[in-house]
């Protein structure tokens, strides 16, 4: 019997549903693309997501514009980061979070992630107070959620304020708080590998009024806040009105237009990612070196990608477990390469920040292989490649050590 070979696509999302085409084909009709570019009576597409997305998040505030990465750099300016100050972040991550950190010519300080692929607790702290940063950039990286009640207590502690990076937690919960409102600012993206698309997009939530009339104006809103629903009132604008600088990062009607009816959607999308999740899990569980993330009771995950560890496998191993999967049509990253191949999430990467020792994340991403995980692919599916991955890294795992193999290039 010749071998089963996975044929979907790890990079095809669903389509966007027919009730945003046809509100896209509206707004591109009469034209006005501007979020302020309004009829007399009219409420733009733009103001009503963002008064749709706080009330479905439970947020006071929200804020949408160009895309996740401008929402990290945008909240770190409304919170009062200036050129200089350190900002702790996880150093397993992805680059536009450095990045955005970069952007306000901050200064990125990288911490350990454990096993499970979040923060180290002990590590932050030590940091926090070794650097005297004010402000942590939390990455809920590939959706793991740390255990958000301790953080915030260790946080307050610390005097550290946190940004929540969610974009691959819409629709995640702590304990059943929505993630994104733990901290002062919660930023989101609907770029098309998130769980909303409209190719780029990002979203800031808060409650605080101060910091949410900065980011307003430094989405370049000029003096038209008050045609935002979503904002705070005119009063918590006066201060900052003329201080402000308009750094342009707007949401546009047309996306708005494309990402509304998906809104609805949220809910629905968690649980069939949570199938999918779970019939990987259940189809990777007891394979002999390979272990799996374990996710916390209090968390509600969305399964829209995978990750397990290969701990202790040499590179060469890796590669050449890798490059049989592929062959069998299964992509999957590994995060250990020494060269950024496509996306990277390796804090060496960055070379624009101070070179940082992290010899605990560097030995847990050494054995870190991810997998995107689409809605079109069915649960049956995920059985599937999950037999795939089983068979090989049994294959691999048992074999005798392979010859160093070039790795296979992936998206
Ligand atoms: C995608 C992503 C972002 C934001 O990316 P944009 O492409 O700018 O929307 C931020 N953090 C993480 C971890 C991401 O994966």
């Amino acid at each position: 019997m010749s071998e089963e070979r996975f044929e979907g696509s790890f990079t095809q999302q669903e389509p966007i549903p027919e009730a945003g085409i046809e509100a896209a084909i509206a707004v591109l009709r009469h034209g006005r693309l501007h979020r302020y570019n309004t009829v007399a009576g009219e409420i733009a597409e733009a103001a009503l997501l963002e008064e749709e997305f706080a009330s479905l998040i439970g947020a006071k505030y929200c804020l949408a514009v160009a895309s996740g990465g401008y929402a990290l750099g945008c909240a770190l300016r409304a919170v009062g980061v200036v050129a200089g100050d350190a900002v702790l972040t996880n150093a397993f991550t992805l680059a536009p979070v450095p990045g955005a950190i970069a952007s306000v010519g901050a200064r990125p300080v990288f911490v350990e992630v454990t096993e499970a692929l979040v923060l180290d607790f002990a590590d932050l702290e030590a940091k926090a107070r070794a650097t005297g940063a004010r402000v942590l950039m939390l990455s809920h990286m590939r959706g793991h959620l740390c255990d958000m009640e301790a953080l915030v207590a260790l946080c307050a502690r610390l005097g550290v304020q946190i940004i929540e990076d969610c974009a691959h937690t819409m629709g995640a919960a702590w304990n059943g708080v929505p993630s994104g409102r733990h901290g002062v600012v919660g930023c989101y993206s609907m770029q098309t590998y998130k769980h909303i698309n409209s190719g780029e997009g990002g979203f800031l939530i808060s409650d605080d009024a101060g910091v949410m009339a900065r980011a307003v104006l430094l989405s370049g809103s000029y003096m038209l806040y008050a045609r935002h629903r979503a904002a705070p009132p005119p009063e918590a604008f006066e201060d900052v009105r003329m201080v402000t600088p308009n750094v342009s990062g707007r949401m546009d009607n047309l996306r708005a237009a494309i990402l509304r009816p998906q809104l609805a959607l949220i809910p629905d999308r968690v649980v069939r990612w949570g199938a999918r999740y779970r019939a990987l899990e259940a189809g990777l569980r007891g394979v002999p070196g390979l272990t799996l993330v374990e996710r916390p009771e209090a968390e509600t995950y969305v399964g829209s990608s995978f990750q397990f560890l290969l701990p202790d496998w040499s590179a060469a191993r890796i590669g050449a477990f890798l490059g049989r999967a592929l062959a069998r049509g299964v992509e999957l990253k590994w995060f250990g390469a020494a060269d950024p191949v496509a996306f990277t999430s390796r804090y060496q990467h960055w070379g624009y920040a101070a070179p940082q020792s992290l010899p605990q994340t560097d030995r847990i991403l050494a054995g870190v292989v991810d997998m995107r995980v689409p809605l079109t692919f069915s649960v049956e599916d995920c059985a599937q490649v999950a037999r795939i991955i089983r068979a090989e890294a049994l294959i691999v795992g048992q074999g005798p050590e392979p010859e160093a193999v070039a790795l296979p290039v992936i998206q």
